[in-house]
């Protein structure tokens, strides 16, 4: 059975609510690039899917970058002089500027000032602001907060370590008949974040899950780690298997009700960008579609001159286009059961036109074949039937070995799983053949059309 086929055996509301219930579980835990927060995450990630964890040393070089410092923080507040916490981490953990530096001390207001964050715009949300690359503190509040504070001085306690540790990051590896590999990659760092993260790595955890129990062409190999010096140690220490990538996604922001948007990969007509778009075309309402730019996620360092691998970026709503972004309003009610269900069965469709796109060849070439004889013709039945019988004759006339049936797809505007369908009934009549084909390289050997036609002359 196809992937999508077994998905839908599901109950979506159901899914949906079992995948909302994990990004909750995971939503207060405070993450950051380094420390227990991601690790914490990783070890909730462990018991759904097997899952190897590594810890990279600080100080390690990956590529241009050095592995940092391990930061953890447990407890950070701003007490007014009758000792009230006015900023309180206990309250939200994006409170403290993340990677910020330990601090206990008392100031005045004057002196505080140059380390509060706020947002103007939307004077009600905190925002999430880092400093991993330059040692300094401070804490981020909302915009009222700041202007309910009076002269006057404070004490400020930032309960944090920066030293020596690790940088921690998940693998799950699933083998599949290939060695050939799909990428599914999410960034696991952010800390109360809900659709940027948290949506991601839920999507891709279930989706892990449930390709474990299928038999599976391609190998999939699902990296949960922190968001640019995660997938640059990654890289780092995987160059050579690199190459086995042959599609990838970064799976991120895809929990809101917005509109599905897809960032291409570098290449801009990968496999995995046609795949993509056949399945939000059909299966998908007004999906946008973004060439490729070095800017955004982790496909960054996928499509990266050295790697160029094919890996675009599937999210909703475009991170830094909507204001929720990177503040406490990015909270578990701006994501949703449904967005998260249907986000997933979009991973699923999209991987099942990897896992069954190949090239066929017409046994039957010459003409039409009498599809009637056959029971391929059925003459009642309505549009369904329309559908399957000019699926059947597309089929028919690409499959010459050259085109798979993702171009049959695209050619015809038929869903890809009405034309496998199609390839299916055929295969099964006899008029069709993947005979010659090489299952590895997916294409046909060069010589088989020649020796197809030398077989039917002998
Ligand atoms: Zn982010």
């Amino acid at each position: 059975m196809g992937l999508l086929k077994e998905f839908d055996q599901k109950d979506l509301a159901m899914v949906g609510q079992e995948l909302y219930r994990f990004a909750e579980a995971l939503y207060p835990i405070c993450r950051s690039i380094t420390g227990d927060g991601i690790r914490r995450t990783l070890a909730m990630i462990q018991n759904r899917v097997p899952l190897q964890t590594f810890e990279v040393p600080t100080g390690t070089p990956v590529f241009d970058w050095t592995v940092p410092k391990e930061w953890n923080v447990r407890d950070a507040y701003i007490k007014d002089k009758s000792g009230k916490r006015v900023v309180d981490f206990q309250n939200s953990n994006l409170h403290v500027l993340n990677y910020s530096t330990p601090v206990r001390a008392t100031m005045p207001l004057s002196e505080l000032k140059p380390h509060l964050f706020t947002i103007t715009a939307n004077p009600e949300w905190i925002p999430y602001q880092t400093s991993y690359y330059k040692e300094d503190w401070g804490f981020c509040l909302s915009h009222n907060q700041m202007l309910a504070l009076e002269d006057g001085e404070y004490e400020v306690c930032i309960d944090s370590t920066l030293q020596d540790g690790h940088l921690t990051y998940g693998e799950c590896f699933l083998p599949g008949r290939s060695a050939d590999e799909v990428l599914i990659s999410c960034h696991a760092c952010h800390p109360s974040l809900a659709n940027d993260n948290l949506s991601g790595l839920t999507v891709a955890a279930f989706l892990a899950h449930f390709l474990s129990g299928q038999d599976l062409h391609y190998s999939y190999r699902f990296l949960f780690i922190p968001g640019t010096i995660g997938a640059i140690t990654w890289l780092a220490r995987n160059q050579a298997s690199a190459a086995l990538i042959r599609h990838g996604l970064v799976l991120t922001c895809i929990g809101d009700a917005g509109p599905f948007h897809y960032k291409k990969s570098r290449r801009g007509n990968a496999e995995i960008d046609r795949a993509v778009s056949h399945v939000l075309t059909h299966y998908s309402e007004s999906p946008e579609f973004l060439e490729f730019s070095p800017y955004g996620y982790d496909e960054r360092q996928y499509c990266s001159p050295g790697f160029n691998l094919a890996v675009g970026c599937l999210m909703r709503s475009v991170w830094g286009s909507f204001p929720e972004y990177h503040t406490s309003a990015d909270n578990l009610e701006f994501i949703h059961p449904a967005r998260l269900a249907e986000s997933l069965r979009i991973c699923a469709a999209i991987l099942d036109v990897l896992e069954n796109n190949r090239r066929y060849r017409n046994l039957n070439p010459y003409c039409e074949p009498q599809l009637g004889k056959r029971g391929l013709y059925r003459y009642t039945g309505g549009g369904a039937i329309r559908e399957e019988l000019n699926a059947l004759l597309w089929v028919l006339n690409l499959s010459d070995g050259e085109h798979s049936l993702l171009d049959i797809a695209e050619r015809s505007h038929v869903r890809f799983s009405t034309i496998q369908h199609a390839a299916e009934l055929l295969c099964q009549s006899g008029l069709l053949s993947t005979r010659g084909f090489d299952s590895k390289h997916r294409s046909f050997s060069p010589n088989w059309f020649v020796k197809l036609h030398l077989h039917d002359l002998l």
